[in-house]
């Protein structure tokens, strides 16, 4: 999608701090981390939010909260603890429309980490 941030991050044209990519997802480090560990997963396909993942592509939530998980291991803070949050439109908070998930760990979480 032209124009869109994260679409420029997969394509290479805008740097971004790259920790995992697989053939479907994409994680970096976020530009303005709100916890100790805050790391964004994105699908390499655009999808502008959560609202607009169509039924036949729903595959790929499986491939995002897997990545999550193999990052959260690798960043040694499975077993003390992580959250994942989609924000939407908003009043969910979201910012950048290309669909992401946080991945936050690495201290007690509140209750609005992000948001
Ligand atoms: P949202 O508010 O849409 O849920 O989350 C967007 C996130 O993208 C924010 O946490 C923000 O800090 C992050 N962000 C915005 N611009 C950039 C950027 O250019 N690079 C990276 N790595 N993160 C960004
Ligand atoms: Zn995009």
């Amino acid at each position: 999608m032209p124009n869109c941030l994260f679409c420029k991050i997969i394509k290479n044209e805008i740097p971004g701090s790259i920790l995992y990519e697989d053939e479907e997802v994409l994680a970096f480090k976020d530009l303005h981390p709100q916890a100790p560990v805050h790391i964004l997963v994105i699908p390499k396909k655009h999808f502008s939010t959560l609202n607009d993942v169509e039924i036949a592509s729903t595959k790929i939530f499986t491939s995002l909260l897997q990545a999550a998980k193999t990052i959260a291991h690798q960043l040694g803070i499975s077993e003390k603890g992580y959250r994942c949050v989609i924000n939407t439109h908003p009043e969910g908070g979201q910012s950048v429309y290309h669909l992401h998930l946080h991945l936050l760990g690495g201290a007690q979480m509140g209750p609005s980490m992000v948001g």
